[in-house]
């Protein structure tokens, strides 16, 4: 089983400090942020000891496409009201795609973004014009539209939104999909049946799209728009459905993140990757944790 977990990457040994993160929770991939997600402040690439965290995995048998990027939340791609908003996507789209090339990830995590004051394919419209606006698609780096839960108006909650996306963009070759199991039961799927969901992913938008998977519960009932992670079987999805996903056949070259909660201030990573890994679920020791650290 490919899992792995969101990671900080923070002084002093960046990348490297994030594999490490990533191992003593007995994951084989990880996903960071190149900097805060909600601000566009990064440090250079040099900074990053990104030699010593590819030998780091190299040595634990870690695979490079597996360690996954993640751009900024603040870079909105469907806004069209504010001029300077656009700019911002653009430039910085633009050079997290080099730093996503720099560490030699093959993968950047991209949320379409939402609509605001407009409508839902005008905002469609706009990614794709944005995207297209982008200089340089760096070689062996994919963009992977994220599917979203459909809160307020984000684009992107159903297949065909992406597919949309993906059908406008010049240079398709450059894009593919991170399908996350909360967002897509927020927007209605059923992830109980999740070989009916990845059927209906191949005839919309085709499985040799997908490339990540995020793996979280819902706090909120399927269809209810909402965007809100739960630990693994401590929501709507319950663990039995999540571990059936870590465990399809037919994604089980891709990474699983979790981007579950921390539980009073502790990641819980070690503990779910054991889960899914071992296939019992184990909620006393979720609870203990949270008892724990209040
Ligand atoms: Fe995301
Ligand atoms: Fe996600
Ligand atoms: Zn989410």
């Amino acid at each position: 089983m490919i899992l792995g977990c969101h990671v900080q990457m923070k002084a002093p040994d960046y990348v490297e400090g994030s594999v490490k993160e990533a191992i003593a929770y007995g994951a084989n991939a990880l996903m960071l942020y190149t900097g805060a997600p909600q601000n566009t402040r990064r440090n250079p690439v040099e900074k990053l000891r990104i030699e010593q965290a590819k030998q780091l995995m190299e040595e634990n048998g870690m695979k490079m496409e597996h360690l996954i990027v993640h751009a900024p939340y603040i870079i909105n791609p469907a806004n069209s009201v504010k001029p300077e908003v656009a700019e911002l996507a653009k430039e910085f789209l633009e050079s997290e795609l080099q730093r996503t090339a720099a560490i030699g990830a093959s993968y950047l995590v991209l949320h379409p973004g939402s609509y605001t004051t407009t409508d839902l394919e005008t905002g469609i419209r706009t990614i794709i014009q944005r995207l297209n606006s982008v200089q340089d698609y760096p070689q062996g780096v994919k963009i992977c539209l994220e599917t979203m839960a459909g809160k307020g108006t984000e684009v992107g909650f159903r297949f065909e939104q992406i597919a949309q996306i993906m059908a406008g963009v010049d240079n398709p070759e450059h894009f593919g999909v991170c399908l996350d199991t909360c967002h897509i039961s927020d927007a209605g799927y059923d992830v109980t049946d999740f070989d009916g969901v990845l059927d209906e992913f191949e005839r919309i938008i085709g499985l040799e799209h997908l490339h990540v998977i995020h793996l979280n519960d819902s706090k909120n009932e399927r269809g209810a728009r909402k965007d809100r992670h739960a630990n693994l079987g401590m929501g709507t999805i319950g663990f039995e459905a999540l571990h059936a996903v870590a465990s399809n056949r037919r994604c089980e070259h891709i990474a699983k993140i979790l981007e579950t909660p921390y539980i009073g201030k502790k990641p819980p990573y070690k503990y779910e990757i054991e889960m899914l890994r071992s296939g019992i679920y184990n909620r006393e020791i979720l609870e203990k944790m949270a008892n724990e650290n209040g």
